[in-house]
């Protein structure tokens, strides 16, 4: 079966924080062909639908289809505890976090937040995430089987802690290895999914974890490592104490052989000089959480900064710390910290983040993240008037971008039209 699918379409051809926003491709009248879950054509809609008679048409009129979007960062388990009020990080952890955690021993209730986070996901336009799980190894299980029931490239990694968390929520150095092996084993590579080796942050590891865990990831380079870096004042401070011999937050994980081009690190705000040299120099990758920044009251990413540098960076919600599960809201707050530090985004470098630029961080941006020949048909359409306000708005539009800004601004799961995940439709109509 070929299925057309007609509308916008919005496609990259390089990086616009490279080469600007014409790196960025727009048809007002386009299509994309879809053959067994690939991308196997785009061009303009009539003479795609001349080259293909016999395919299944769907027209989705003005919408604009793009490339699913992909969350670079974000704990599933937190799902029920999104919007908790009042918290810092330290003290959103020990109140909200944890006792949420706790839960997942029960593979139920895993079972149960893992399919209802992954559906409203799809509702939003997500189509990948990389996610935290908690330390029991079923709630990793329970993530990766809800997301090969529903066809999506997912990313996860049972998380691991031995101190500084609560009983009942730590494991310990060889058991955090041990899992973690088992779950690669049976994971890693078997469908769309991938394995990433999960210590939480510096402050809830041991020595001997970490350790253990850097070994793990030597057994098998071709894993991410996912952990948090630099998020708050007094975290970075925690850090100090805890490891008085580091340089700095990330020479601790350099030093028990966590730093590498597969690493990925969320927050990464308050750098050093020489944690920036060191993450451009081995190509690591940055995940910017814009709706958690200020939700926590972390500070300000310096994407102009760290971009400029040639730093590997995604967007990401980091739910349930950000606010939102939509990454057009977590554009939009990634556009306001822009503002902030006298640095805006333009649409198309937030809309670059939000798809291909996260999966250039995950490094699987040669699958997902774009429109474009041969790869995996993920796909979100896009309704740029949603809502009353947007409508009114984008209806005095004289250009695409003009156009585009106000969903990125006010939408969220309303603007998402439907979902498309390996060439099959799973939201909308
Ligand atoms: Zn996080």
């Amino acid at each position: 079966m070929t299925d057309l699918i007609l509308g916008q379409t919005l496609s990259f051809s390089a990086d616009p924080f490279v080469e600007g926003p014409s790196a960025a491709h727009h048809r007002r009248r386009g299509g994309v062909v879809v053959q067994d879950g690939r991308i196997a054509g785009l061009g303009e809609a009539e003479a795609l639908r001349a080259a293909h008679p016999d395919a299944r048409v769907t027209d989705y009129g003005d919408a604009l289809i793009s490339a699913g979007f992909v969350d670079a960062h974000a704990h599933y388990p937190q799902t029920g505890i999104i919007a908790s009020w009042g918290k810092r990080l330290i003290d959103w952890l020990n109140s909200y976090t944890f006792p949420e955690e706790m839960r997942f021993g029960d593979p139920a209730y895993a079972g149960e937040i893992a399919g209802r986070y992954l559906d409203l996901l799809l509702a939003h336009g997500t189509t990948s995430v990389a996610s935290y799980c908690t330390i029991h190894p079923g709630s990793a299980e329970a993530l990766f089987q809800a997301a090969e029931a529903r066809g999506m490239r997912i990313l996860a990694g049972k998380t691991c802690m031995d101190r500084n968390a609560p009983d009942g929520l730590r494991d310990n150095a060889q058991s955090a290895y041990d899992d973690s092996k088992a779950l690669l084993a049976r994971w890693h590579g078997r469908g769309r999914a991938s394995y990433v080796i999960t210590p939480r942050f510096a402050p809830t590891s041991t020595p001997e974890q970490l350790s253990a865990l850097g070994a793990l990831w030597a057994e098998h380079p071709d894993c991410l490592m996912q952990t948090h870096l630099s998020e708050q004042p007094d975290e970075i401070a925690w850090v100090k104490t805890l490891f008085p011999t580091a340089q700095d937050y990330l020479d601790v994980y350099e030093a028990h052989g966590l730093l590498g081009p597969g690493g990925v690190y969320g927050h990464a705000i308050h750098l050093e000089p020489r944690e920036r040299a060191r993450l451009a120099e081995t190509g690591a990758a940055l995940v910017h959480c814009p709706t958690s920044n200020t939700f926590i009251g972390s500070g300000l990413f310096d994407m102009a900064g760290l971009v400029a540098e040639g730093q590997r960076v995604g967007l990401a919600t980091d739910t349930g710390g950000g606010s939102s599960f939509s990454m057009l809201r977590t554009m939009a707050a990634a556009y306001e910290i822009g503002q902030l530090r006298h640095t805006p985004l333009h649409a198309a470098q937030l809309w670059w983040l939000a798809t291909q630029g996260s999966a250039r961080a995950l490094r699987i941006d040669d699958r997902v993240g774009n429109l474009a020949l041969g790869m995996e048909a993920d796909l979100v359409v896009i309704d740029l008037a949603s809502t009353p306000a947007i409508a009114q708005r984008a209806a005095r539009a004289e250009e695409f971008w003009e156009a585009l800004f106000p969903t990125i601004m006010m939408g969220d799961d309303r603007a998402i039209r439907a979902t498309w995940v390996g060439g099959q439709r799973v939201t909308g109509v």
